[in-house]
């Protein structure tokens, strides 16, 4: 019978099988040599061929087959003919080590990519290394990541903070608005964790932000003035939208009370009970619901005038345009005069020292911060998670990152194959029975690269010449002042 004569290549640049050890169905050992057989001395430079010995490693790969592969790495040591001296052979560039763990770059890869989708704990029990290890590798990964990601052009950067543990560790997350990309986390919540991060982007960079969504925080607004002081600040819809409901909620609040502290019932039933619903917009409300709830408002004209001055607000974001959104301010502060009720003072205050920002939101179409506010959610998630580990410096002070989208023309298969699962008819990411060793398609360096996001054309933002809203809305104040004497207190600016 003649023997197998079945060639399998490794497909690993740089490296020749010398030997097939084991070759048994549950395992398989290969025996390996790098294809170099001239080397520099690292001592002198010398140019040398002398092989003084070799030593065996025990390199982890890829599953060829479903069956476990280990590759072993004759590393050879030479000696220099110039200056007698011995060294050994430097690390290979397929292979990636720690102190005493040694893989194939490909796994490597396909071990970060499956962080997406399985526990670190797992990875480690199914491959046989270390937790540690792993953490490693994905924590070197994001940095690289990061780091390419902030080299990019970013037109529309989200700031928003975030607790990693609530009252305590403050973050402020950074995140480029047009892909959804993570730029980076850092520590504390004020203008010098901001500034902290812009500085160190550069001027270049700072100079192609063109939208900075905020979610109203003045730290973050003196950071902005500083360093970005030519792009367009737009403070997020859904924070201003809490600003709004402030007054609504403080009217209920004073007029809810119907008994003393303890007594039974203490508030109105109906007025406490519909407090989410007085909330809700009024085009998004059921007709049942809108019939309910205006019986619920005709109890207090306090309410319902809150009520109407609330959705007055909300007109203002649900307009078209600026002008829309002019005239639903008008028509708020009209209301607001008519009848005023001191729970919206505050709220004008914050309006005039806001106005910019916020009618932005029509000059930059619309822009928000929903995207980061995903990505908060998502490192909450993680935080949840994580709970109970140990806190690794990478989780919460560094630059987190999604899992790479590799275009290593070798290594194509999704995912690592779980051991116990694997495909038998992949020959990708195997060891080989035979030499020679060609890998043409390899790429010369693994720059990491992002899936479309990256290569995709960005989409135009328009920026609208700003109404001058400050003004505009002064000069209402003044002559509404004027005219009502004195009912208002609030000072101009
Ligand atoms: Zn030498």
């Amino acid at each position: 019978m003649s023997p197998d004569a079945m060639r399998v290549r490794l497909h690993l640049r740089r490296l020749r099988v010398l030997e097939v050890t084991v070759d048994e169905p549950e395992r398989l050992e290969v025996v390996v040599e790098d294809t170099r057989s001239v080397v520099r001395c690292a001592h002198c430079g010398f140019r040398t061929r002398a092989v003084h010995d070799r030593r065996r490693i025990r390199v982890t790969d890829l599953t060829y087959g479903g069956r476990p592969t280990t590759l072993v790495w004759l590393r050879r040591r030479f000696r220099c003919h110039q200056c007698g001296e011995r060294f050994l052979e430097e690390c290979h560039p397929e292979f990636v080590r720690n102190r005493v763990t040694w893989i194939t770059r490909r796994l490597a890869r396909g071990l970060v990519r499956d962080v997406n989708r399985l526990p670190i704990r797992e990875l480690s029990r199914r491959w046989g290394l270390g937790w540690h290890f792993i953490m490693g590798l994905v924590a070197s990964w994001s940095s690289r990541v990061v780091a390419e990601r902030r080299r990019r052009r970013c037109r529309i950067l989200m700031v928003d903070e975030t607790s990693l543990r609530r009252r305590h560790r403050y973050v402020t997350v950074l995140i480029n608005g047009e892909t959804g990309e993570g730029l980076g986390v850092v520590k504390h919540r004020d203008a010098n964790a901001l500034n902290g991060f812009l500085t160190q982007q550069g001027h270049r960079w700072l100079k192609g932000v063109k939208v900075v969504v905020t979610d109203g925080s003045e730290s973050y607004r003196s950071a902005i003035r500083d360093r970005l002081g030519h792009a367009t600040h737009v403070v997020d819809r859904f924070h201003v939208a809490r600003w709004f409901a402030s007054g609504l909620i403080e009217v209920r609040r004073r007029i809810q009370r119907i008994g003393d502290k303890g007594s039974r019932p203490a508030y109105h039933p109906e007025i406490f009970g519909s407090r989410y619903l007085q909330l809700t917009r009024a085009d998004r409300l059921e007709p049942e619901a809108r019939a309910r709830l205006e019986t619920i408002l005709t109890t207090d004209p306090d309410l319902a005038q809150a009520w109407e001055l609330y959705q007055a607000l909300h007109r203002i974001y649900t307009a078209e345009d600026n002008e829309g959104a002019n005239e639903a301010l008008g028509e708020f502060l009209d209301r607001h005069y008519t009848r005023s009720l001191p729970e919206f003072e505050p709220l004008l205050d914050t309006l005039l020292r806001w106005g910019d920002e916020i009618f932005a939101f029509h000059d930059t179409d619309r822009a928000t911060n929903g995207r980061l506010e995903g990505t908060n959610n998502k490192l909450g998630v993680l935080k949840r998670i994580g709970y109970g580990f140990a806190p690794q410096p990478t989780s919460a002070t560094e630059p987190y990152s999604s899992p790479p989208q590799w275009h290593h023309g070798v290594d194509r298969d999704e995912g690592l194959i779980p051991r116990h699962r694997a495909d038998p008819t992949s020959a990708e990411g195997g060891a080989s029975m035979s030499s020679p060793t060609t890998v043409a398609s390899c790429c010369k360096s693994h720059t990491p690269t992002e899936g479309p996001t990256s290569t995709a054309k960005p989409k135009a933002i328009h920026i609208r010449p700003r109404t001058d809203l400050r003004s505009q809305l002064q000069v209402r104040v003044c002559a509404h002042n004027r005219k009502a004497e004195g009912g208002l207190r609030w000072d101009h600016p």
